[in-house]
Formats: C-alpha cells, sequence, structure tokens
C-alpha cells in the first residue's frame, strides 16, 4: 500500500515535471535577423529605446521580436498594422526589461480596440470609460488595449500615462497569483511592508489632493502600482524629484536606474539617408539599418 502511494506521488511528480518542461518549449525564440522597419517604429516612437546603449538595444529587439512570436496580437473592429504590434511589445518589455528571462507565461493574446470600451467589452453606447484591462475568467490569458490610448502612451511623454504599460504591470503583479499592488517576483520579501506602508501613505496623499500622481492610483494598492509605474518609465527624473522614496522603491522592484536614463522628448523622423538616430554620424543606411 505505502508503495502505492509513492509510485503515485512520483507519477504525479513526473506529470507535473513533464508538462512544465513541455509549457517551457511552447515558447519559441527568435533566430531571424531584426527587420529594419521595427527599428524604425522605434527609433520614431519609443523614447524609452532610444534612450538604450548599442547593446541594451539588440537586447531589447530581441525581446520585442521574441514578444510577438509567442503572443497573438488581434485588431477587433480595427484595423492593426506593425506599429501597433511593436508598441504593444515594447509595452511589454519595458517594465521587464532588466529581468531578460522573464515570459508572460499569462498572456496568450492581446486584443486591440479602436476606442474606449466598457464592461461588456462594448466600442459604442453607453458607459464607455476604459482603455485597458487585463482578462480575467473566460478571457483569462487576454489583455484588452485601446489602440488610441496605445499610441498615446507613446506620444504624450510628459503626462506620466501609458495605459499599455499599466496593463503590463498588472500582468506582472498577477504572476504571483494576485493583483494586489505586491509584485512578489519581482520584490524581495523583506520589503513587503515598507512598501505597502509607502503605498498607503501615496493614496492618502491622492486624498489629501496633496499629489501629482494619477487619482485613479487611489482606487487600490494594484492601480495605484500600475499608474505609479507607468510615472516610474515616463518620467523618471521628476518622479525622482517630488517622490523620492517612491522613486527608490520602483528603482528596486525593477531593477533599474531610470532617473539616468535620457528619454529625449523630441520626436525624429527616421528614413534611409537620415543620419542615424544613434547619433554615430552616419547615415541610418549606413549604420543600424543594416545591424
Ligand atoms: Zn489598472
Ligand atoms: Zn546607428
Amino acid at each position: 500500500m505505502t508503495n502505492l502511494i509513492i509510485a503515485l506521488v512520483l507519477l504525479v511528480g513526473i506529470f507535473f515535471l513533464l508538462r512544465k518542461i513541455l509549457s517551457d518549449k511552447k515558447w519559441v525564440l527568435p533566430k531571424d535577423p531584426f527587420p529594419s522597419p521595427w527599428r524604425i517604429i522605434l527609433f520614431e516612437k519609443v523614447n524609452f529605446y532610444h534612450a538604450l546603449s548599442p547593446e541594451e538595444r539588440a537586447l531589447f529587439e530581441n525581446k520585442i521580436q521574441e514578444f510577438l512570436l509567442n503572443c497573438k496580437i488581434t485588431g477587433i473592429a480595427v484595423s492593426i498594422d506593425i506599429a501597433d504590434k511593436v508598441l504593444v511589445a515594447a509595452s511589454a518589455i519595458i517594465p521587464v526589461f532588466r529581468f531578460p528571462d522573464w515570459r508572460y507565461s499569462n498572456l496568450k493574446e492581446v486584443l486591440i480596440y479602436p476606442d474606449r470600451f466598457n464592461e461588456n467589452f462594448e466600442t459604442s453606447g453607453e458607459g464607455r470609460n476604459i482603455l485597458g484591462m487585463v482578462g480575467t475568467g473566460y478571457m483569462e490569458g487576454k489583455m484588452i488595449l485601446s489602440k488610441s490610448a496605445l499610441h498615446h502612451g507613446f506620444q504624450n511623454e510628459t503626462d506620466k500615462k501609458n495605459t499599455a504599460i499599466h496593463e503590463f504591470v498588472h500582468l506582472i503583479d498577477k504572476l504571483d497569483g494576485s493583483v494586489d499592488g505586491i509584485p512578489a517576483l519581482l520584490l524581495e520579501k523583506q520589503y513587503t511592508i515598507p512598501w505597502l506602508d509607502l503605498i498607503n501613505k501615496k493614496i492618502d496623499e491622492i486624498y489629501k489632493k496633496k499629489s501629482d500622481i494619477n487619482p485613479y492610483g487611489g482606487t487600490n494598492r494594484a492601480e495605484f502600482f500600475a499608474v505609479a509605474s507607468e510615472y516610474f518609465f515616463e518620467r523618471p527624473k521628476l518622479l525622482a524629484k517630488k517622490h523620492p522614496a517612491l522613486y527608490e522603491a520602483m528603482e528596486e522592484i525593477f531593477d533599474h536606474e531610470m532617473d539616468d536614463r535620457n528619454l529625449v522628448k523630441n520626436k525624429i523622423k527616421v528614413s534611409r539617408n537620415s543620419p542615424c538616430p544613434c547619433e554615430s554620424g552616419k547615415k541610418f543606411k549606413h549604420c543600424c539599418e543594416g545591424k
């Protein structure tokens, strides 16, 4: 009888191990070189990418490619192109850039809606105030993003808002089992209590109208974490100045000294003959285009 139990336990163990190995295997790695039109999109639209070193840019590109190979992006009642897809992937990679082994194992598909939608996922009619959401229940494994909010996040770099980054931060938060503002996978246990104290204090400041943090962050801890992350990745220097303790904590969580990054605000336009945005002094076609 005992032998039977041991055998059963072993079998169950082997089953879970196999399942883990097989599901890890499903994650496809990029083999092709990074397409140069995608590189132009990144240079033109993604400040974060522009501010990276050449080696980091290569890593970022690889992660973008990997994300797009493993996550489907589908337009719902709206046509989408490669720029939309690259921006979704960039939003996914920015928060976890310093964790190259990170996998969004809880995401299979991102649905792009034309604009705001309501709780029934309707894109017309009353009560449409949602710009993005992480699916639960029958929508598990899916994320919805409004196309206009996706683009707005990368066009306006001063408003501390980026809906797509916000939703990916919820997903990161969710990977440990609960969306509670504590990204247990990124935050070491001994920091959890100080982090919660800090969130409570910051939410309190929002209530007292003594904060420049998006008031939506006052909804709960999970929303605070997502909203503060938008701020951290879009205006790191400002966050470090106005909320030093919060900045420090976010730097710890995302393992990224974002305030050292030079996020340029002026938009660049890249063509084959234009000077390369990497500031090498060469033309784009003789420099980063063919990397
Ligand atoms: Zn949210
Ligand atoms: Zn270059």
